[in-house]
C-alpha cells in the first residue's frame, strides 16, 4: 500500500485496511481543521488504486475491512467507486465491510439508486461530519452545509440502510454559541436518528483560521466544565429509535459509552457526576483518593 502524506481514519476502523482512493478533502475549508491543509484534493489514479490492492493481497492474509480514504471519499463517482469495491471483494472475499467518510454534499449528490447499488456491492458504513446542528456556528466555522442539508443527507443515508455513523463537536460554538450549539445538534441528531453517534471535543489546531481568531479574540474557547454543561445540555435533548452514543476519543474530557436510549439516563448521571466533581473540589479530592 502506498500513502501520500497523514492518513485519517475514525477510531473504529483502527483495524481497517486503508485504502487512499482520493488525496485529501474536496472541502478544505473548516477553519477548525488542519488535516488535509496540506494537499491538494484529486482522486487517485484508478490503475494506481488496483495495483495497491494486487499488492496488499500478496502481504495480507486475511482482511475484513477497508477503509477508502482520504476526507470525503465518496466524492468519487458511483462507477468508479463502483469498480474499485468490486475489486476489493474480488480479491479480498473474506472482507466483511468497507467503510467511508461522506461529506453531506457527497450523500446529498448521490441518487438512492447509487447509494442503494454501493451497498449491494459492499459499502457497509459512511462517517458524516455533522460538527454542529446550530447554522450560525456551521456558518462561522465555514462547515460548507447548512444544517437542513445535514439533515437531508443523514436521512437519505438511513433510507438505504447503509450504516451511518455521525462526529458533533463539542466546544465548536465556543462560549458565545455553546447553549445553541448543544440544543440544534440534539435536534440534527433526533431528525436523522444515526446508528452513531461520535463527539468529539474541539483542540485548536496551528495555523488554522479557527486559532487565529482565537488569537484575535474573536472565538472564546469553551473551559472543561463548560463543555461537560453543553454535553449534558445536548444529551439530555437527544431523543432517538436506537443508537451507539461514543465519547471517547482522545480529545474528550469525560468518556462516556452506552446505547440510547437505553443508556441515555446512565449517561446523564456520569456527566452530572463529572460536573459535581468539578464544582466541588471535595468530590474530587474524594475520588482521587478512592
Ligand atoms: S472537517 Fe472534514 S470537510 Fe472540513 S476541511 Fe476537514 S476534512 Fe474537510
Amino acid at each position: 500500500m502506498r500513502y501520500e502524506g497523514t492518513v485519517y481514519r475514525p477510531p473504529s476502523e483502527a483495524n481497517s485496511l486503508i485504502l487512499q482512493v482520493t488525496i485529501g478533502c474536496a472541502h478544505n475549508k473548516c477553519t477548525f481543521c488542519s488535516m488535509y491543509k496540506d494537499k491538494q484534493f484529486r482522486m487517485r489514479p484508478e490503475s494506481a488504486i488496483i495495483e495497491d490492492l494486487e499488492d496488499a493481497r500478496q502481504v495480507y492474509a486475511f482482511v475484513d475491512k477497508f477503509f477508502l480514504a482520504d476526507g470525503n471519499a465518496l466524492v468519487m463517482s458511483t462507477d468508479k467507486l463502483a469498480r474499485i469495491i468490486k475489486k476489493i471483494r474480488t480479491l479480498f472475499p473474506e472482507c466483511k465491510r468497507i467503510g467511508i467518510y461522506g461529506s453531506p454534499s457527497d450523500i446529498l449528490s448521490k441518487s438512492i439508486e447509487d447509494l442503494k447499488y454501493l451497498k449491494s456491492l459492499g459499502l457497509g458504513i459512511i462517517y458524516m461530519g455533522i460538527e454542529s446542528g446550530s447554522d450560525q456556528v456551521l456558518s462561522r466555522v465555514k462547515k460548507g452545509a447548512t444544517s437542513d442539508q445535514i439533515v437531508a443527507a443523514g436521512q437519505k443515508i438511513m433510507s438505504v440502510d447503509i450504516l451511518l455513523s455521525t462526529m458533533v463537536i463539542s466546544g465548536l460554538g465556543g462560549e458565545h454559541l455553546w447553549e445553541t450549539h448543544a440544543l440544534e445538534s440534539a435536534k440534527v441528531i433526533n431528525a436523522i436518528s444515526p446508528d452513531y453517534i461520535g463527539l468529539l471535543t474541539l483542540l485548536i489546531e496551528p495555523h488554522t483560521p479557527l486559532a487565529e481568531e482565537i488569537k484575535q479574540g474573536t472565538f472564546k474557547i469553551l473551559k472543561p466544565l463548560d463543555t461537560l454543561k453543553e454535553t449534558l445540555l445536548m444529551v439530555k435533548h437527544i431523543d432517538v429509535r436506537h443508537a451507539i452514543f461514543r465519547s471517547n476519543h482522545a480529545s474528550n474530557y469525560l468518556t462516556l459509552r452506552g446505547t440510547f436510549p437505553e443508556d441515555q439516563k446512565k449517561v446523564l448521571g456520569q456527566i452530572e457526576y463529572a460536573i459535581e466533581c468539578y464544582e466541588d473540589e471535595s468530590l474530587l479530592d474524594q475520588n482521587r483518593s478512592l
